[in-house]
């Protein structure tokens, strides 16, 4: 058994490891000098927190919401490092903010998610930061397009920024309850798949939304193995200019920080191989015997619809998707299965069923 902890690896200087996320705190915006004093003084005592971060340009949905304080913030935050040596992080949002930020001395930069969509915005950034070596982290696009968030960092990289991060803050839904955001984890892995090199910071505030669900979303990123974690700490979260709800207090960090569990303190799954195997070998099996279900299944519904095909009959039948769906539901709840997660794979099947069939349908309109 291989028991080695991963090696530590580095942002820009600022190491990481699984018993050791980074970790990023501050205010949503830097509001005034004394909040940025009062929070870079309690993180630092903290000890656990490697950068300030704050907003300065805030970059808000609608109009009429405060959009931060500006360049006058800067020096706040200048101060705040001398005071403390806590690094600051800023969001850039245009090229003369990179401007800003480079002669005030920020240590690293984040783009945000409003930015991060538009592909003109990540090209001018790229290009203001070009030969800067700033440490860049990109968080996700507000909708869940992998493209966008893999060519924000493609583009920095091609600028030739070495430090480059990626940020989970979650993703806009309809139906995102209990969060603010969805967190659709699943993206994570697509983003460790096609940059394996890139740290991935979660920011459990805007994920959650609300400060009592913080630490739950940092604990699963943590488990997921993210390397750091984004947090919004605010002296008086209620009193906050912007994002109010989701802000904790630097003692709120503090007892999240301590009650995570950190993956060191388990063992690592390659490490525990040979006691997961037989499970995982049980695992392949069920895996294996759904996707020949699928096939089954496949087949079943072809002959469906050629016998729905040579009557006339339409493809969608309303009445039978909603029975479908409504006793499969049923079927998952009384055996103890999450319904929601049985409803949503039979979303998937019906989909796949209705090209089946579609194909069926064109084949017999027009036979080659
Ligand atoms: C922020 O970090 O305060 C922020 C504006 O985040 P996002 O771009 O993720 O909405
Ligand atoms: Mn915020």
């Amino acid at each position: 058994m291989n028991l080695q902890p991963n090696s530590r690896q580095f942002w820009g200087p600022w190491p990481y490891q699984p018993s050791q996320p980074l970790i990023i705190a501050g205010p949503c915006s830097a509001e005034s000098r004394e909040q940025v004093m009062n929070v870079g003084e309690s993180l630092k005592a903290n000890g656990k927190v490697s950068l300030f971060r704050a907003g300065v340009w805030k970059p808000r949905t609608r109009p009429g919401s405060f959009e931060g304080i500006g360049v006058n913030a800067l020096p706040w935050l200048v101060e705040m490092k001398e005071a403390t040596g806590l690094p600051f992080i800023i969001e850039v949002g245009q090229p003369s903010h990179v401007e800003a930020a480079l002669n005030a001395g920020a240590d690293a930069v984040w783009i945000g998610a409003r930015t991060t969509v538009n592909p003109f915005y990540m090209a001018e950034l790229a290009e203001a930061l070009r030969g800067s070596q700033l440490p860049v982290a990109v968080k996700n696009p507000i909708h869940a397009d992998m493209g966008l968030w893999l060519g924000a960092l493609e583009r920095l990289e091609a600028a030739g920024l070495e430090h480059l991060a990626a940020v989970h803050r979650g993703f806009f839904a309809s139906h995102s309850a209990p969060y603010r955001n969805d967190p659709m984890w699943e993206l994570t892995f697509e983003l460790r798949r096609e940059a394996p090199e890139t740290p991935i910071f979660c920011d459990p505030s805007h994920i959650a939304g609300k400060r009592n669900l913080v630490h739950h979303v940092a604990q699963i990123a943590l488990d997921l193995g993210m390397e750091g974690l984004m947090v919004e700490t605010h002296p008086d979260p209620d009193s906050a200019l912007s994002d109010a709800d989701q802000q904790v207090t630097p003692q709120g960090l503090h007892d999240i920080l301590d009650d995570l569990r950190l993956r060191s303190e388990q063992l690592s799954l390659e490490a525990i191989a040979d006691l997961i195997t037989p499970e995982r070998n049980a695992l392949d099996q069920v895996d294996s015997q759904l996707v020949e279900l699928m096939l089954e299944r496949k087949h079943l519904v072809q002959a469906l619809a050629e016998v729905k095909a040579s009557h006339g009959a339409s493809i969608f039948q309303m009445d039978r998707w909603f029975e479908i769906l409504q006793k499969r539901g049923q079927q998952a709840e009384a055996i103890g299965l999450d319904k929601a997660y049985i409803e949503q794979l039979f979303q998937v099947v019906h989909k796949y069923s209705v090209e089946q069939q579609t194909k069926v349908y064109d084949q017999s309109r027009h036979p080659s």
